[in-house]
């Protein structure tokens, strides 16, 4: 994955969305573009909203147009405002501004005119039909449906019935609005569609104002309409939709919006549906939707992943027509690209074992200057204590290790970085055989900056145990264990494959200046990777997630 191609912006192809827009433009269907973001407010915006915001904002940007930012709040059972703000927020840190904040629902009683005039125009009735018989009727992709009993009421009593149902006079599913396209037709969704069902529930904005919802099919495009909407983009499974998008749009003459598909973003290891993602929070197998290991924007934040690197990422991934997988590691590539750049550097132990420098004076500190960060010089430079009693990892050393193993092990030599060269002397273990302390012994002469400069093949990271600060790390793996969760076993669950190791706790010994570190992106922890703050840190308490390994830094 290392290996992904960067190619300068200018040379870059455009996409087939750019090329309508582009078209459009020069024929001059239209004077600029309007795009939306058309969330349900049902849950958090994941990584693949990510995908769909930055590709219609980043269209509309591109091309000097604007994009509105649609609630598509037609299922009042589902849908909160603790999502809508939610959506707000998560938009806004991707680095979005939409030009107008609507809601489907505002368009509630110009829907329902609208419905008037289809009945009017003998294009609409009331089905009195259940909800079974009505999907038992519709057919199969073999069979012609067959007409509904009621298919052929009166303008009249269409009416009457239609208002009765706003009135509340009937119970839930006992009456739908269809529209009358075509019961023998080829594609499924236009045999006789569902305009509006009877829902008696709260709406989160329009509070019991209403009993009857209008459906999806008919919202969305009515919705796009009403707004000028010049390219409505949707993910690939709408466009067997299509022909009911441009249908509603014909039959009520009405401004054309027009539809166009694109494959929606799916990553291995991870599952995208809000549905799976709502379960796993209610029933506990993540803190919530923010845990650093969940695929939503929130959690990807909270993880530390940059706006700039998610923008990348969705460019990256480019727009398809054709549905694919997305390998997890082009979105922790992205990351890396962009911490490397901003990123303050500290040393930090994870795991550590004691390593005492016996020729260095006992309650003597030496401090090494070290650039905080080496892609930025003007980032500056910072001072790191040394002295007799340090830490390193316990993998940095070897008792007996292979031809290949450059780092400590004994009778051998490394450098401690920023540092004086070492080398072991002697190791101490307890009873157990662990090693619980190396001996060293430092060279004077290899002071960097000072004389000629000697090399030994390995580096190692470090930190003056009495000067560091401890600190909770917490490691992330995959949270699944399946590269591809759209394809396991039909007798299995999604939750099946929860990776049990996808979080480890550990106590880290940190430089004591990232403490004051203020940077507002991840810091680098040389030679482990990226960490940022997590919010559940206290005033004493410090508390860091790894955002990514500087390597890929999944198990096997
Ligand atoms: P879910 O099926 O998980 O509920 P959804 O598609 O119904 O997701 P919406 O809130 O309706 O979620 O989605 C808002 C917009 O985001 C839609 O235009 C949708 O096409 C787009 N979108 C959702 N998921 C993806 C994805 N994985 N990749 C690209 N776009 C997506
Ligand atoms: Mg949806």
């Amino acid at each position: 994955m290392e290996e992904i191609k960067i190619e300068p912006a200018e040379e870059k192809q455009l996409n087939f969305l750019e090329e309508i827009v582009e078209r459009d433009l020069a024929e001059g269907r239209h004077k600029s573009i309007l795009t939306r973001f058309p969330p349900e407010p049902n849950g958090y915006l994941h990584i693949g909203h990510a995908k769909s915001i930055c590709l219609n904002f980043g269209l509309a940007k591109k091309y000097g147009g604007k994009t509105n930012l649609r609630f598509d709040d037609t299922n009042p059972a589902k849908e909160d405002v603790e999502y809508v703000d939610s959506i707000k927020e998560d938009v806004k840190w991707l680095g979005f501004d939409w030009a107008n904040e609507f809601y489907a629902s505002d368009y509630f009683e110009q829907l329902y005119i609208w419905a008037q005039e289809l009945i009017k125009k003998g294009l609409a009735y009331v089905d009195d039909q259940s909800q079974e018989e009505i999907r038992l009727n519709r057919g199969s992709v073999t069979q012609a449906g067959k007409p509904s009993p009621f298919r052929n009421r009166s303008v009249e009593e269409n009416l009457l019935l239609f208002a009765g149902m706003r009135e509340g006079k009937y119970a839930e599913g006992e009456r739908v609005l269809r529209a009358k396209i075509d019961m023998g037709h080829s594609n499924m969704l236009m045999r006789d569609p569902i305009l509006y069902r009877i829902i008696y529930a709260h709406h989160h904005r329009t509070g019991d104002k209403w009993c009857i919802y209008p459906m999806y099919d008919y919202a969305h495009g009515q919705s796009d309409s009403l707004e000028n909407i010049t390219h409505s983009i949707c993910t690939l499974e709408f466009d067997v939709h299509r022909p009911l998008y441009d249908w509603f749009i014909e039959k009520l003459e009405i401004f054309q919006s027009r539809q166009f598909e694109f494959a929606r973003l799916n990553l291995t290891y991870t599952v995208m549906s809000k549905r799976k993602l709502l379960e796993l929070v209610k029933n506990n197998f993540v803190t919530g939707w923010d845990d650093a290991r969940m695929p939503t924007i929130c959690g990807l934040r909270r993880r530390g992943f940059t706006p700039e690197s998610i923008r990348l990422f969705a460019d990256k991934v480019g727009v398809a027509k054709r549905d694919n997988i997305i390998d997890l590691s082009l979105l922790e590539w992205c990351v890396r690209e962009d911490l490397n750049k901003r990123s303050n550097r500290y040393m930090a132990v994870l795991n550590p074992v004691k390593l005492t420098i016996s020729n260095f004076p006992e309650g003597e500190t030496e401090y090494f200057n070290a650039p905080v960060n080496p892609e930025n010089p003007e980032a500056g430079s910072r001072k790191i204590p040394f002295s007799k009693d340090l830490l390193i990892e316990k993998e940095d050393f070897m008792e007996e290790p292979s031809k290949k193993y450059f780092r400590l092990k004994p009778g051998g030599e490394v450098r401690l970085k920023y540092s004086y060269i070492i080398k072991c002397e002697e190791i101490v273990k307890d009873n157990n055989g662990e090693i619980v302390e190396i001996i060293c012994t430092y060279d004077p002469s290899t002071k960097p900056g000072v004389g000629e400069w000697r090399s030994v093949k390995g580096t190692i990271h470090w930190v003056s145990a009495s000067h560091s600060k401890e600190t909770e790390v917490r490691l992330f793996d995959r949270l699944f264990t399946e590269p591809d969760m759209d394809s396991i076993p039909e007798d299995k669950d999604y939750k099946d494959f929860l990776n049990p190791k996808s979080l480890e706790i550990v106590t880290a010994h940190v430089e004591p200046d990232l403490f004051a570190d203020k940077s507002i992106v991840p810091v680098q922890f040389e030679r482990l990777g990226y960490f940022i703050k997590d919010s559940d840190s206290t005033g004493d308490k410090f508390i860091y997630n790894r955002t990514v390994g500087l390597k890929s830094n999944f198990s096997a």
